[in-house]
């Protein structure tokens, strides 16, 4: 049997597709048989199978398991929950693989499959040599046999082995009906403190909001929450649990590079001098404090697979990105975890003597744009990144850094421009220390823009 995937699912860095239509029960199975294939060949035996919320989720596991097993591989069923529990029970059941059921945050209709193997991630060409498997239905053949093993409460245990207590803190939370809501529920049953939870159920339709923590406009609710229960803090994760929003107890976001800076002190009080990793969107305030800290800041690639792996190469303790999927291996396994990392803030709040605000306001004071994404035809937009990065090097008064895209440097504060791995778009960014700075910044990049042909975007 061959299968012929819809080529628009095999992304960079996932699966990912509308259900019944590119992303078919059929083509799960595929992907299954694929996968298994891949795992079997490498000597792989055991493969550990998590699913999130979704109206689509427990089918769609179904089908895998099917294709998974019809490999011969013995596959661990955990049930219902976050993106890390899946990554923690490929740990702690020390299995060979794991793949989990999850549109992550996008709408209903979207379902998708996020693979490791060997405890790194399964992405780019490891994800086309699957698609190209399956095509062909070269698949190994054997009788596996699938096992319920739900690891949530080890879970939880786990989450609150690295839990120091301090003053109890008031804590609003929002899980937005994602998959995290059931586990959270236990988590903050052990905690001390009082905790306000909004969203708690698990809901595939997500009928308060979109579970996506890094669009502001989600947050309202938890904002509210914060403001009228008076909580010292509001958290919120994404639909798989694996990226985080933070609010401080005036309603302010923290953004993933303020809140690495946070997490970031103790890790370095522990391990001093280690490298601590932010992608190229990050605040120049990031790489100032962690230097100030006595730690080496390094700047790294977006795309949470590349961070993954410049973890492990570089055996950086604490590795996170403007997205939010921040990653722990200091005490813990290096895998993005936001309830983890939820964990570990509450800790520091509560054993410190500054609030989060303070936190945040003692952070030195940028004006940045937020990553500004428009739209680039698909076979125009690495060449105009090589463009813009020839043209800027030749500049007087500025460092360029061309790690992932053109990252300029410059008395003013920098700019960003970098290609999306995933769609045919551009992503921008810039920050200054004031706005005429800023407004400096952002003529120097639609400049660039307009000499490559292309309209700028609305800065705002
Ligand atoms: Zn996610």
């Amino acid at each position: 049997m061959s299968f012929v995937l819809d080529p628009t699912v095999l992304r960079e860095y996932d699966i990912r597709g509308i259900v019944g239509e590119t992303l078919t029960r059929d083509g799960v199975y595929a992907i299954g048989r694929a996968f298994g294939t891949i795992v079997a060949r490498d000597g792989g035996k055991t493969v550990a199978v998590g699913y999130d919320g979704r109206l689509s989720s427990p089918e769609l596991e179904e089908a895998l398991v099917s294709g998974l097993t019809a490999c011969g591989l013995t596959v661990y069923r955990v049930g219902l929950g976050p993106t890390p529990m899946l990554y923690y029970a490929t740990h702690v059941l020390d299995t060979d693989a794991g793949v989990m059921v999850t549109g992550s945050h996008n709408p209903p209709e979207y379902n998708g499959i996020k693979m490791s193997r060997r405890g790194s991630s399964f992405y780019g060409d490891d994800i086309k040599a699957l698609g190209a498997l399956a095509a062909k239905g070269d698949f190994e053949t054997g009788e596996g046999e699938s096992q319920h093993r739900p690891v949530a409460d080890d879970y939880v245990k786990r989450l609150l082995r690295d839990f120091r207590e301090g003053t109890p803190l008031k804590v609003a939370w929002d899980p937005g009906n994602g998959a995290a809501g059931e586990v959270l529920q236990n988590l903050v049953a052990a905690l001390p403190g009082r905790h306000v939870l909004l969203n708690e159920n698990i809901d595939g339709t997500f009928p308060a909001h979109h579970p996506d923590p890094t669009v502001e406009k989600n947050l309202d609710q938890l904002k509210d929450a914060v403001r009228r229960e008076r909580c010292d803090l509001g958290i919120a994760f994404d639909g798989d649990g694996d990226r985080i929003g933070v609010l401080d107890g005036r309603g302010r976001v923290l953004w993933g590079d303020q809140l690495m800076v946070i997490l970031a002190r103790e890790v370095l009080e522990d391990l001093p001098g280690s490298t601590i990793i932010a992608d190229v969107k990050a605040s120049q305030v990031f790489f100032d404090e962690i230097k100030r800290m006595g730690g080496k800041p390094l700047m790294w690639k977006t795309g949470h697979s590349l961070i993954k792996a410049k973890m492990a190469e570089t055996g950086a303790p604490l590795a996170g990105e403007m997205s939010a999927h921040i990653f722990f291996k200091h005490r813990y396994y290096g895998f993005d975890d936001a309830l983890y990392t939820a964990v570990r803030l509450l800790s520091i709040l509560g054993t410190g003597d500054e609030s989060l605000s303070d936190l945040r306001d003692r952070l030195p004071q940028m004006v940045n744009t937020p990553e500004l994404r428009f739209g680039c035809p698909e076979d125009r937009k690495f060449d105009v990144i090589e463009e813009v990065r020839d043209r800027v090097k030749t500049l007087e008064g500025v460092e360029v850094n061309g790690i992932d895209g053109v990252r300029v440097l410059c008395e003013d504060g920098w700019w960003l421009l970098r290609a999306s791995n995933t769609q045919a778009v551009l992503v921008a960014r810039c920050e200054s220390k004031n706005e005429a700075g800023l407004s400096r910044l952002k003529e120097a990049l639609s400049r660039q823009l307009r000499q490559s042909g292309l309209e700028p975007p609305d800065f705002g």
